[in-house]
């Protein structure tokens, strides 16, 4: 039997993610680690260690499926992992990213003001007002939180869904992250041997 690391068990992090943010929405801070440690072993290791071992939301989608029996397993529809879908769904992720730094900064800058709540699917707001008390850190931190774990749920949630439609890993065909690293890891090995370029 494969020997287990430490590694394996990253699954439950997603789901200790979700469920601090549930009860305070300041620990969606949290999620900024999903976001720059990728990029991080993508621009200096030139390789995707962090998702052939510890991307929790990849092993996630990998062990629910085998616990509970949700996947049906099927192919996915081939556009899902052709390369304009993915381009288009990364070029729509960056602008969604780049809308919750714009509302930080329209609170930073008292332009707006604090809204707590959550947006699902980028369409249904979501009171979430119980996960925050007022005047914890400033507005601006606390409407970072909302809008970053409202990202992280968005998309887990389409993971999700594909996951059981389709094979356990769909969501990874067209991961945002999975995309950019490939992409920084393709322009970083880009005339290496191929023993220099082995990816981790
Ligand atoms: S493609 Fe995305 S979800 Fe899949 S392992 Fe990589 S970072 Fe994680």
């Amino acid at each position: 039997m494969k020997k287990k690391h430490w590694y394996d068990y990253l699954w439950v992090w997603p789901l200790l993610y979700f469920s601090l943010g549930f009860f305070n929405i300041l620990f969606a801070w949290l999620g900024m680690i999903d976001v720059m440690l990728p990029l991080f072993i993508a621009i200096f290791g030139g390789n995707k260690w962090f998702c052939n071992h510890i991307c929790g939301r990849g092993q996630l989608f990998a062990v629910l499926p085998k616990k509970l029996k949700c996947s049906r397993g099927v192919p996915a529809p081939g556009w899902m992992s052709s390369m304009p879908f993915r381009s288009a769904f990364l070029i729509f992720f960056m602008l969604m990213f780049g809308s919750i730094v714009w509302q930080t900064w329209l609170v930073y800058s008292g332009t707006s003001s604090l809204r707590e709540a959550v947006r699902l699917l980028w369409t249904f707001s979501v009171p979430w007002s119980w996960a925050y008390r007022a005047h914890v850190v400033p507005d601006w931190a606390a409407q970072f939180s909302f809008g970053l774990y409202s990202l992280m749920l968005s998309s887990t949630l389409i993971g999700l869904a594909v996951m059981a439609l389709y094979r356990p890993r769909t969501w990874c065909c067209f991961c945002p992250m999975g995309m950019m690293t490939q992409l920084i890891c393709k322009a970083k090995n880009r005339g290496q041997t191929p023993e220099m370029s082995r990816a981790g």
